[in-house]
């Protein structure tokens, strides 16, 4: 914890795979860095079963087991964890404040905000109930255990096309639940989703619930939203693709975002518009959102800050 006025050189707010890398090589840079994990410790990755593309663990590793090996990497550096919430910051700066939701004031000269995204969900009771049982929000770190199964996209997206088209070359059929008479994705997106002969698009459709036992997911429930008429689809995943949103909402008064909330870089930097403050992983990043990729990006924040402080003399 911070005493009164000290001032750290480097906080992280959040810790996924961006947050934990940050911290590494802040660590290891002599940074002292202090991290605050969030209300979710380890993100995203926490609610993933087995991750099977993050390079270095050839036989796959669990989401949980390889946010556990990332903090005990962090912490081997010197990294304090703190299990505890940024909820307001102050950016005015050279130095930045920050507040734990219990009152708490922390400064820093460099923050690197890691923050993610959440992926958005039905709000459906059974949706929640065979959760990483046969409902996942990520066909490429999932869609690999449905390999000859059929499986139900939702959404009309960017993300949802994208989705229906890997989970294509895996699975025999893919139903494309869409809510509306047509998709907010792009052109080409759309395109290539009529064009592939095993995506079957259901219009007008909306789900009423997901089926399923004790092995997991069996079908789904769907109704049409014009004509309430019912059918069941045989299904044994089920892919929620209705977009994300970026933890980015306690920054909003401070830092540049895009319409979507989304953090604004300078292309191929970490940087933001304040000085001092880097931002990494998903909370900046709406088109890749791998764990590998947000790794990367607090790597690039860690390297940022240190160069921040090198030439403002602070280290
Ligand atoms: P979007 O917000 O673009 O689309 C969300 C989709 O989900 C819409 O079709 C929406 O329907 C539907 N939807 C929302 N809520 C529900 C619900 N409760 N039930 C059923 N359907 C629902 O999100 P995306 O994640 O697809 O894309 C986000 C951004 O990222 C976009 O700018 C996109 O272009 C970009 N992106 C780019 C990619 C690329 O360039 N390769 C890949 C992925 C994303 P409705 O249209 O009726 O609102």
């Amino acid at each position: 914890m911070s005493e009164n006025g000290h001032i750290h050189n480097c906080v992280i707010i959040g810790s996924g795979p961006a947050g934990y890398t940050a911290a590494v090589y802040a660590a290891r840079a002599n940074l002292n860095p202090i991290m605050y994990t969030g209300k979710d410790p380890g993100g995203q990755l926490m609610i993933t079963t087995d991750v099977e593309n993050y390079p270095g663990y050839p036989k796959g590793v669990r989401g949980p087991e390889m946010m556990d090996d990332f903090r005990e990497q962090a912490e081997r550096f010197g990294t304090k964890v703190n299990y505890d919430f940024i909820s307001k910051v102050d950016f005015n700066g050279p130095v930045h404040k920050l507040w734990t939701e219990g009152g708490e004031e922390i400064k820093a000269h460099t923050v690197v905000i890691s923050t993610g995204a959440s992926a958005k969900w039905l709000g459906i009771p059974s949706e929640q109930k065979f959760m990483n049982q046969g409902v996942s929000a990520c066909a490429v770190c999932d869609g690999f255990f449905y390999k000859g199964l059929n499986v139900a996209v939702v959404g009309g997206g960017d993300t949802a096309a994208e989705e229906a088209l890997y989970l294509s070359k895996l699975c025999p059929e893919v139903h494309l639940l869409v809510r509306r008479d047509e998709m907010r994705a792009s052109k080409i997106m759309q395109a290539r989703v009529e064009k592939a002969e095993n995506i079957i698009i259901h219009w007008h459709t909306e789900t009423k619930e997901i089926i399923g036992d004790e092995s997991g997911v069996t079908g789904v429930r769907v109704f049409n939203n014009q004509t309430q008429e019912e059918k069941d689809l045989d299904v044994k995943g089920f892919f929620v693709a209705i977009g994300h949103t970026p933890n980015t909402e306690i920054f909003k008064d401070w830092l540049d975002m895009d319409e979507a909330g989304y953090l604004v870089t300078t292309p191929g930097r970490s940087t933001t518009n304040r000085p001092g403050v880097f931002a990494s992983g998903d909370a900046q990043d709406k088109i890749y959102r791998q764990a590998v990729t947000a790794a990367g990006t607090g790597c690039m924040a860690a390297l940022d800050a240190e160069r921040y402080l090198t030439d403002k003399e602070i280290i």
